[in-house]
């Protein structure tokens, strides 16, 4: 009596070492934060953008490295008349770093 037809098992024994590794293998699999496509959005030049990293509106303080183009074009210059300045001083031959000026984060690169 009292029994409404519930078949009267032990409790179940349910293992907890595998529940938790399954569970730390889903948050071990859980991708990285995806980068911002942000290359596309910057130009040769200062650009106005929001800061990925501090979400501030600023314009991007840009530092032209030189790259191996320019050091080619300085070897070329420099065998023909010596004017190995020349492509240093242009910035046509050189990439643009674009920094944050508020959290001074690196943001992207804008290549010729
Ligand atoms: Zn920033």
């Amino acid at each position: 009596m009292g029994n409404d037809g519930l078949p009267l098992y032990p409790q179940v024994y349910r293992p907890q070492g595998p529940t938790k590794m399954d569970q730390k293998e889903f948050q071990s699999a859980q991708p990285s934060p995806p980068m911002p496509v942000q290359a596309m959005l910057l130009g040769p030049e200062n650009t106005m953008t929001v800061c990925q990293f501090c979400r501030a509106s600023i314009k991007t303080a840009v530092r032209y490295t030189t790259t191996a183009r320019t050091h080619t074009a300085a070897a070329l210059w420099g065998i023909l008349c010596c004017l190995c300045c020349v492509p240093y001083a242009a910035n046509s031959a050189k990439n643009s770093d674009h920094y944050c000026p508020n959290c001074q984060r690196y943001l992207g690169t804008y290549v010729k």
